[in-house]
């Protein structure tokens, strides 16, 4: 029997002891073959929950259901209106399920209740956005220039099946990011959550029947990536794939996809900057840069990593963001006074940990104090600003996925040479400028190559904005209108009609 944290519901703690199969075809199926994954609380590091492992022949009868609900049956003669029905009660489910929702998320990734809570509440919000979208993915009447007399236009169809994987940072609202446009658009889905974190996609799941969601719709496989996760993306009667996660494993989703051309969408890593002009607003762009890499212990994907500051106030902008890190405590998610939370696994936590000793060996160095490492097992690692790093560092190139900010100072340069060291990166997915001079900020803007760009502020998370990447950040956007263009294909139809 599993002791969980003093503070956790009942309704949370039957939940995470109870049994966890696969969601295929409406229906909670055992796998193929026996096989379990260990859900950890990486703040204690010990076992929380045990989840069925989905394999290669699960997701294979996933997708036959999933195509079976798309081509069949009540799916395929839903209205808009229908479907839109159906995410708004959606919607309001996870809205009175929040606080377990939240509590869930909180167990299997760490993270604090607070910003799970606030993750599951714009889940819900997406919901209701994309609910509206349903009834308006018509096309347009084109006019034609041929000779005689046309009746011509476009139609939006659904893509298809739809193979959905993704990551274990925010497990809950990546699902719901991945299901919004499923709904909205009539497509079908087999979504496969991470490893680590397959709980909340569960959760989810249990409400889709009451939510009137028709069997075959959304079906969920928990696994391993190289097993159920691979299969899917080659799966040849998988029309779309969509994926969350890492540059190396988008390159072999990529290769998997070539098998039958299925659309393939990316949203991948980052290397974001953070700029700060010397005019800037300290105040909100202290605790803004410690935010934009603190947050979620920099497991963020649009996380600002690098951080360029003006000569003028380097010294002291950069010791602030260091006490700004120092001061947020570190601890177990479901104590209230906790601001960061563990590394998701022990993995992670010794590739975050290396990444940051290679760094010091290769002439980094540590700005300020790092905060005590809380007591016990948990996989935490301390907020960090680095200094005196090079472009030719590794700390610098790559994703560090962890609480770890490198500090670059700037002097006089024009806004060209400023932008120039910011987009000297493979990824090219967020960024924010801080600033009061408005011609920089809207120049540098126009400058930085990538998907996001926020002035006074760092990684705007509204669903009405598109979110995606340039460059090794990603193919394709979500949120906004643009994903809807991921998930439908346009049709042509010219009616002669003299
Ligand atoms: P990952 O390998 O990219 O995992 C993301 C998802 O892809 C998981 O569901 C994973 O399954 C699945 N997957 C893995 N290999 C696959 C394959 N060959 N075909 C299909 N699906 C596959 O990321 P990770 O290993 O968890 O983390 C490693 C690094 O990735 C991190 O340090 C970080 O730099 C980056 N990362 C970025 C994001 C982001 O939002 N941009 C999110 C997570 C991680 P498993 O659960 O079995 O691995
Ligand atoms: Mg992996």
């Amino acid at each position: 029997m599993v002791e969980y944290h003093a503070s956790l519901s009942a309704e949370a703690s039957a939940f995470l002891s109870g049994e966890h199969r696969l969601y295929i075809d409406g229906c909670w199926v055992e796998p193929m073959k026996e096989g379990v994954l260990h859900v950890q609380d990486p703040a204690k590091g010990s076992e929380i929950s045990r989840v069925a492992e989905g394999r290669a022949a699960d997701i294979d009868r996933a997708v036959i259901a999933a195509r079976r609900a798309f081509e069949n049956g009540p799916w395929h003669a839903m209205k808009p209106s229908g479907r839109a029905s159906i995410m708004l009660a959606l919607a309001d489910l996870i809205d009175r399920q929040a606080q377990v929702l939240a509590e869930i998320e909180t167990m299997e990734t760490g993270k604090p209740l607070a910003f799970a809570l606030g993750s599951v509440r714009s889940a819900a919000n997406m919901l209701r956005y994309y609910a509206g979208w349903a009834s308006n993915l018509g096309g347009r009447e084109v006019p034609l220039s041929s000779a005689g007399e046309w009746h011509a236009y476009t139609r939006r169809e659904p893509v298809g099946v739809v193979g959905q994987v993704i990551p274990w940072n925010f497990p809950l609202s990546m699902a719901v990011w991945k299901i919004a446009p499923v709904l909205a658009t009539g497509c079908t889905s087999v979504l496969k959550p991470a490893e680590q974190t397959p709980l909340g996609a569960l959760r989810l799941a249990a409400l889709f029947e009451e939510a009137g969601v028709p069997a075959g719709v959304l079906n969920v496989v928990p696994g391993y990536g190289g097993d159920a996760g691979a299969r899917l993306a080659a799966h040849p009667d998988v029309d779309k794939i969509a994926f969350t996660g890492s540059a190396e494993t988008g390159r072999s989703i990529v290769q998997a996809a070539l098998g039958n051309l299925k659309r393939v969408t990316l949203e991948l890593g980052g290397k974001s900057p953070v700029i700060v002009l010397p005019d800037a607003d300290m105040e909100r762009a202290v605790p803004g840069a410690a935010n934009a890499i603190f947050f979620n212990s920099g497991q963020v994907c649009a996380a600002g990593s690098r951080l360029f500051v003006h000569r003028k106030v380097f010294d002291n902008f950069v010791a602030d963001v260091a006490v700004q890190g120092a001061k947020m405590k570190m601890g177990h998610g479901l104590d209230e006074s906790s601001r960061v939370g563990p590394l998701i696994s022990a993995r992670q936590r010794a590739r975050v940990q290396s990444m940051i000793e290679q760094g010091l060996a290769e002439g980094a160095t540590i700005v300020g104090e790092t905060a005590p490492i809380p007591d016990g097992k948990g996989y935490f690692v301390a907020p960090h600003v680095l200094a005196d790093t090079n472009p030719d560092m590794s700390v610098i190139r790559d994703e560090i996925f962890g609480p770890v900010v490198c500090a670059i100072p700037f002097g006089d340069e024009d806004i060209d040479a400023i932008a120039k060291a910011a987009n000297h990166t493979s990824y090219g997915l967020a960024a924010s400028i801080w600033t009061q001079n408005l011609s920089a900020a809207h120049r540098l803007s126009n400058r930085i190559r990538s998907g996001n760009v926020a002035v006074n502020s760092h990684a705007i998370a509204d669903v009405e904005l598109p979110f995606g990447g340039y460059k090794e950040s990603g193919w394709g956007r979500e949120r906004g209108s643009e994903v809807l263009n991921h998930y439908t294909e346009t049709k042509s139809v010219a009616i002669r009609l003299d």
